[in-house]
């Protein structure tokens, strides 16, 4: 049997990133955002949501306004608010769920990181060309990251956890078959 690969940082974050959209509680997109210092650090993450307390929209619908949800805070957004050191996103990797909107990327800029990633795109995000002009101007490389990427580094996870010394190690757990949903499969 092959040695199972050890995942590098950018599988592990868009992992992480992947696994916090799973608190998410606008289901017009589960997004979530992690971001690293220059040392891939984890220093902060937040996904989106209603305030703490407040309804949130899986139980009492969206508020939409001018065809936006504005009932939660944006994973971007819960990251830097719950990020206890901001001065360390300078020069760190951002890892998003969906492409950002424009506030959210102007926001993250501003902290001055060196590249941001996000995976998938989400039709509904606002300027989209304003947010790569943005990073084009603050020297921030914007990478897009494909789901089908995220498939292969959880792939790649599972078969690790399951190799010698992981947490899955007695067990037999596979993910082989992954099957694109089309519209009317939903
Ligand atoms: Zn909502
Ligand atoms: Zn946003």
């Amino acid at each position: 049997m092959k040695k199972p690969k050890r995942l590098t940082f950018d599988e592990l974050f868009d992992l992480v990133a992947l696994f916090f959209s799973c608190r998410g509680t606008c289901d017009r997109l589960r997004t979530a955002t992690v971001i690293r210092d220059a040392n891939n650090v984890v220093i902060a993450a937040g996904y989106n949501g209603a305030l703490p307390g407040d309804p949130h929209c899986d139980d009492v619908g969206h508020l939409v306004v001018n065809g936006h949800c504005l009932r939660t805070n944006h994973g971007e957004e819960n990251a830097i608010l719950n990020c206890v050191d901001l001065s360390r996103v300078k020069g760190g990797i951002v890892t998003i769920i969906g492409s950002p909107c424009f506030p959210c990327a102007r926001k993250l800029a501003a902290l001055g990181p060196k590249k941001i990633r996000y995976i998938g795109t989400y039709g509904n995000a606002q300027g989209g060309k304003l947010v790569s002009e943005l990073c084009k101007r603050r020297g921030i490389t914007l990478e897009y990251i494909t789901v089908e990427e995220v498939l292969a580094s959880m792939k790649k996870a599972m078969e690790f956890a399951q190799g010698p010394g992981g947490p899955l190690k007695d067990f037999f757990v596979r993910l082989d078959h992954v099957e694109l949903r089309t519209k009317e499969d939903a």
